[in-house]
């Protein structure tokens, strides 16, 4: 018995196999394929869709973008890799029927199209919505920090590059006393003892400090809070499990009827607060529907966005955050205090009438201020209620509509679940099954467009488990 064997390399065959015998009939480049020769390359903006009259021929940019759909789809992202791809891979040969693009030219098309990548993938949100695969009735919105192309070394704020001045500062009167220690034995003992060393780490933290007084600067002229030096956008930013990371934050609207992005935005800001209409929008939009409800979590709890929300037709859903020193020192919430719109005042633990006593702005609102001094005074409960005089209770003239959300919760409480098993399900697989926890390239617009081309890949994998490539081809031809 012998074990079985293939055939011979040197093997000459009178019928050649051809390269479209490799590739299936369900395989996922015949989609690929057909998706962007069916686009409007040169109306998404993509730069030379019409081949110069002289020069040179270059490559036809909607091989590229095969290219990077496919390159995304299978966890290869890098040009360099793509690059080895197209020499040895049966699939990308087909797709780029034989073409085989340097690294260069690969990464050159990346980020000279960078902005068109958002096009496409809205283009392969409108096949979605051609096969009915949104249930249009619900969105949840969440974001994630992506790790950026910056160490936590090359980014500095104001206050790490106060603090970093002046231990400079004092390592220097160290180093420099030593120094003068030293000069003072020379002369004692009448010979001269050459400490370079020395002198080359006071120049080093010298020039250091200078670095830094110069990045100080030119935090306090830009008013910025922070400056990174290898990817200038990028921030510092809390990330989760992950601790502090410099990142940036990638916001998607998903549909909650097979989880699938439809609207994504790669942002710079450190929080998701004020994000939540400004992703939700354009998802209505693209869904094409009047009205639809919007779930997040307590981290997009902020007054304006909900307000913005109730003006664009967003029902919004969002989970509110226990802030504020009273909760924080364990007194009663201010969900123990009961608003009375019409007589404007609260009533407190004790039955006590609160009424308005103060009015301030904070940021463009206006803040009313609630107490009722003389009964804190002589209250039984005062100790469970505050450790000053009397307690005071804060609410914006426009906060109604927060309370019109908080019983909209009420009666569907299911919703935070709902937006937990959808919206984290995108995220859990980009990071962990594509592989893409961190950007290849460095500045805002150049990341955006990799991210646009990461969620169009996550949709496509997800839609193709949904209905087959057969299923995407024939939304094709419709
Ligand atoms: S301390 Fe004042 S606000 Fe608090 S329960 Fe007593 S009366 Fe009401």
């Amino acid at each position: 018995m012998t074990h079985i064997s293939g055939s011979s390399r040197s093997q000459l065959l009178l019928l050649p196999e051809r390269v479209d015998d490799y590739v299936g009939p369900n395989n996922t480049v015949r989609f690929i394929d057909a998706f962007v020769d069916d686009l409007d390359l040169k109306e998404a903006g993509f730069t030379r869709v019409q081949p110069k009259s002289t020069g040179r021929p270059g490559y036809d940019p909607a091989d590229l973008l095969k290219l990077y759909i496919y390159g995304y789809l299978n966890r290869i992202r890098s040009s360099r890799k793509l690059e080895i791809e197209a020499h040895r891979n049966i699939e990308v040969i087909w797709l780029l029927r034989h073409l085989k693009p340097d690294f260069k030219t690969i990464a050159d098309f990346r980020r000279d199209n960078r902005s068109c990548f958002k096009k496409v993938f809205r283009e392969f949100v409108l096949i979605c919505r051609k096969l009915d695969l949104f249930g249009r009735k619900l969105l949840a919105v969440d974001g994630t920090k992506i790790k950026a192309v910056n160490s936590k070394a090359n980014n500095f704020t104001r206050v790490s590059l106060s603090k970093m001045i002046k231990e400079a500062d004092e390592r220097l009167d160290t180093y420099l006393k030593r120094l003068d220690e030293v000069d003072k034995d020379d002369v004692e003992t009448n010979h001269c003892v050459n400490d370079g060393n020395l002198t080359d780490k006071i120049k080093g933290i010298k020039a250091r400090q200078n670095q830094h007084k110069v990045l100080l600067e030119q935090l306090e002229e830009t008013g910025e809070s922070q400056v990174s030096l290898s990817d200038p956008d990028s921030r510092r930013m809390m990330g989760g499990s992950t601790g502090h990371r410099v990142s940036y934050n990638a916001q998607i609207a998903v549909d909650c009827k097979h989880n699938l992005i439809v609207e994504q935005e790669v942002t710079n800001h450190g929080s998701d607060l004020g994000l939540l209409a400004k992703t939700a929008g354009p998802a209505r939009s693209v869904l094409g529907v009047e009205k639809i409800e919007v779930v997040a979590d307590k981290g997009y709890y902020k007054i304006e966005d909900i307000e913005a929300c109730e003006n664009d037709n967003l029902i919004a859903y969002v989970s509110k955050p226990q802030r504020g020193s009273s909760v924080a020192a364990g007194y009663f919430s201010k969900e123990v205090f009961q608003f009375d719109e019409k007589g404007d005042f609260y009533i407190c633990p004790a039955g006590q009438k609160l009424s308005t006593r103060y009015v301030s702005k904070l940021r463009d609102n206006t803040r009313l201020t609630y107490c009722n001094r003389a009964a804190c005074k002589v209250c039984p409960l005062r100790s469970q209620c505050t450790n000053q005089r009397f307690r005071k209770v804060s609410r914006f003239e426009n906060e109604a509509v927060l309370d019109r959300m908080a019983e909209r919760l009420k009666k569907r409480p299911e919703m935070m679940n709902l937006r937990r098993c959808s919206v984290e399900h995108p995220f859990g697989s980009i990071k962990q099954w594509m592989n893409q926890g961190a950007f290849l390239t460095c500045r805002l617009e150049n990341v955006r467009g990799e991210f646009s081309l990461t969620a169009l890949a996550y949709n496509m994998r997800r839609a193709i488990n949904l209905v087959g490539v057969k299923g995407l081809l024939a939304a094709l031809e419709t």
